[in-house]
């Protein structure tokens, strides 16, 4: 299976002649091939995107571009389960997660067709009735969307779904660890109809994505990946002061009171950091419980962690595939051995795993102040840290560098909300974990990002305001005077 880059409406490999393998971690053999996108090649894509919006895509009507939206996102729901197989195959993670994100990614695309024909700005009153003022909310030209490995396809719909309905033109670059699923969708777009150089689609190593946020043509940055990368690129859209959206790592924490329903809640916190083998940006991985019901949640999470089946994301029966990469897995298995160095008691997780696979592990005992509490793992490793009390559980919820996402479990409605205001994160689930909706604002504060992906607030990102004001008056004020 050997793909081609988009760019201005033609497939290409690009000029560079170099190609990289797709690896699947499960098989531990490559699949396919992909273009190496040389610095020229960005450099074509953008100009491809930047004269496409000029010439023609910036006059196209919002009603048009909704009909091209709904297009694409029929056509992923067609190809669900094929695109959903081919991004199992290249990221490791279970194949009835990939499709079900291939679906929710065409959710998303049918929520801001939605948007596209509402796109309005707004008449402002003026101290005199001879000023007449109003706003424009106008697209940013071409929106850069770069995505990390870890799910392809769902995190393209946020950038993608907004920046087309506000009425950019794009240039992505998925993460050369899993660009397959996002090469496929070459086909898809050309069938939903989107005419060429909207959507360009380059691939490559960093070096292709350090061209393209160093370009001064672009009108925003979308990013999601590690906070070293969101601070490298931030610092390259310094010089340039083109805008970024980042969406970078978390630590969330998991607060379970003994007032919960604590069965629910032990599957919540399984959900939360065993889903997806845990590399996912919202994973759950610090669990904090109240003392009073501490070592039974523990030992009920690790219960359910010693059972949990390892085996092909392709088999329906398996419940964590290996994870995405080997210098990924060196780093999580690393990780619990340091943490276990540190101190923290192993509940679950102990014994070698084959290939790429890491057990499920619980630690019990952490400490907040321990590496394990404080660093993103982005593996299937849990952090159980025991509070006393509501302002405790705040305390330790809130002493993170990160601030992405959290969950909180009781029977206290007023509990409830009190504390879902006091947490400091992008997003408090309450008697959930990890639900998403395409209508509902997601991002992160802190290191964990800034700028906000799904709900209409993602609209904003991708659109500029601009002022007219009209003088209806015949004025000839002493033209020197402060004019208001
Ligand atoms: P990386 O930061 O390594 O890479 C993300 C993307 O950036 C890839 O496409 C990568 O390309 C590209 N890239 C790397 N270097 C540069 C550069 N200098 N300039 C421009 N682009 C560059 O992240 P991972 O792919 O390893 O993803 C894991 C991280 O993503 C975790 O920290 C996780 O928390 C975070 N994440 C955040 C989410 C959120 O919504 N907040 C959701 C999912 C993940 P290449 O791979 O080719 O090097």
């Amino acid at each position: 299976m050997d793909h081609t880059m988009l760019i201005g409406g033609e497939r290409t490999n690009g000029t560079g002649g170099t190609r990289l393998d797709a690896l699947n971690p499960y098989t531990g053999t490559a699949f396919g091939t992909f273009p190496d996108a040389t610095e020229a090649d960005v450099a074509a894509a953008v100009h491809a995107a930047a004269t496409t919006f000029a010439a023609t895509w910036s006059g196209t009507p919002g009603l048009e571009r909704a009909r091209l939206l709904h297009n694409l996102a029929d056509l992923l729901d067609e190809n669900a389960e094929a695109l959903g197989r081919l991004e199992s195959q290249d990221t490791g993670k279970l194949v009835r997660e990939t499709t079900g994100q291939v679906r929710f990614a065409a959710r998303n695309y049918r929520f801001f067709a939605g948007c596209a024909d509402k796109l309005s700005g707004r008449t402002i009153p003026m101290d005199s009735d001879a000023l007449f003022d109003y706003t424009l909310r106008e697209p940013v030209g071409v929106a850069a969307l770069i995505t990390a490995w870890n799910s392809p396809m769902q995190l393209l719909a946020n950038k993608l779904a907004p920046a087309l309905a506000a009425g950019n033109c794009v240039v992505i670059k998925p993460s050369e660890h899993a660009s397959m699923s996002t090469l496929a969708l070459i086909d898809i777009v050309e069938r939903a109809g989107f005419p060429p150089g909207v959507i360009n689609i380059v691939t490559g190593a960093a070096t292709a994505g350090s061209a393209l946020t160093a370009d001064p043509r672009l009108g925003r940055i979308s990013f999601t990946g590690g906070v070293a990368t969101g601070q490298a690129i931030a610092a390259a859209a310094a010089r340039t002061l083109v805008p970024v959206t980042l969406e970078l790592g978390g630590k969330s924490p998991n607060i379970v009171f003994d007032d919960a329903d604590l069965d629910r809640a032990i599957t919540g916190a399984v959900a939360g950091i065993f889903a997806a083998g845990g590399q996912t940006c919202i994973a759950g991985s610090r669990l904090l419980v109240q003392r009073t019901v501490a070592d039974r949640v523990a030992e009920a999470v690790a219960e359910r962690a010693r059972t949990i089946r390892l085996g092909d994301p392709l088999d329906p029966e398996t419940q964590i595939g290996p994870l995405a990469n080997p210098p990924h897995h060196a780093r999580v298995t690393g990780m619990i051995e340091a943490a276990a160095g540190a101190g923290a008691r192993m509940l679950a997780g102990e014994g070698p795993a084959e290939g790429l696979f890491v057990r499920p592990t619980v630690f019990a005992g952490v400490d907040n102040s321990m590496t394990i509490a404080r660093e993103e793992v982005f593996g299937p490793v849990l952090a159980v840290i025991p509070f006393d009390d509501e302002d405790e559980a705040v305390a330790i919820a809130n002493d993170s560098e990160y601030g992405l996402a959290s969950g909180l479990w009781t029977r206290d409605l007023a509990r409830a909300h009190r504390v879902a205001r006091r947490l400091v994160a992008g997003t408090v689930w309450v008697n959930t974990y990890r639900t998403s909706a395409a209508q509902a604002p997601f991002g992160g504060v802190r290191r964990s990002g800034y700028g906000r992906e799904r709900g209409v607030e993602a609209l904003d990102e991708y659109l500029r305001t601009k002022n007219v004001m009209i003088d209806l008056s015949d004025d000839t004020r002493d033209p020197f005077a402060m004019r208001t």
